[in-house]
């Protein structure tokens, strides 16, 4: 399979998924995961349609951000706070906010640059001890925290990584418990509370994800086969 039939295959079942839950295909969007693939493929991958794409590591941004088309980048994984002036110029978004510590570094990086940096609070809503995020019950505390003290991003919406389930139905309740606290902004726009993006969804379960009411799903294995973990930076 061509990574082009990959992803014409993902967007097809992503709008399914869409229109079962009374939303249209385009409502969701696709952002492809980049991780551990190479400039070739990812540019193959934009060249079939992809507009946006996720690494989770600000090395391989670095590595990789000449020789790819221009795309809009995110950085859905876990962000150490001397990383992010090295990313601050080039992400869209960043998924893995999790602390009041972590915004203020972005909130003085992107001060400096002059934007307004775009975030997501990633919400551990199975309260995995393995998984970084804020808990369901923290959540609406680092909003605030945030809003008050971090004029330089703007908090978009929320991110989560659901436990892997065999049987994905079993997914569903982690999925409606930050859907739950999404609805909660959705309607209320302020100075940088703008909440447009539900980020939730991934190879095994974006279906799943979409149904519970995900916009934006961030799929890597589906689109360009499994990662070999052996070239993965230290
Ligand atoms: C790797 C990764 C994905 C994509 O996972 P797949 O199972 O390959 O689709 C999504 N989100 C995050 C945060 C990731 O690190």
């Amino acid at each position: 399979m061509s990574i082009k039939s990959n992803i014409d295959y993902v967007n097809d079942l992503k709008g399914q998924a869409a229109i079962r839950s009374g939303r249209k295909p385009e409502d969701v969007l696709l952002v492809a995961v980049t991780k551990l693939h190479e400039p070739s493929e990812i540019n193959e991958a934009i060249d079939a349609g992809v507009t946006d794409i996720g690494e989770n590591k600000v090395q391989e941004i670095l590595r990789k951000y000449d020789d790819v088309k221009p795309v809009r980048w995110h950085l859905i994984g876990h962000l150490q706070t001397n990383k992010v002036k090295s990313i601050i110029d080039k992400v869209c978004m960043i998924h893995s906010v999790d602390s009041l510590h972590l915004a203020k570094e972005i909130d003085k990086r992107a001060a400096q640059h002059g934007l307004k940096m775009d975030i997501l609070i990633q919400v551990n809503s199975a309260n995995d001890e393995n998984k970084f995020g804020v808990s369901t019950e923290e959540t609406d505390e680092l909003i605030r925290q945030i809003s008050e003290q971090c004029p330089n991003v703007c908090i978009r919406g929320l991110m989560c990584i659901a436990p892997y389930e065999e049987d994905t139905d079993d997914a569903r309740p982690f999925f409606a418990a930050v859907k739950k606290i999404y609805d909660k902004y959705a309607g209320e726009k302020k100075d940088n509370i703008d909440f447009k993006y539900l980020s939730m969804g991934m190879t095994n379960d974006f279906q799943v994800a979409v149904e519970e009411g995900s916009n934006l799903i961030r799929v890597g294995t589906a689109i360009f086969g499994y990662r070999d973990y052996r070239k993965e930076e230290k």
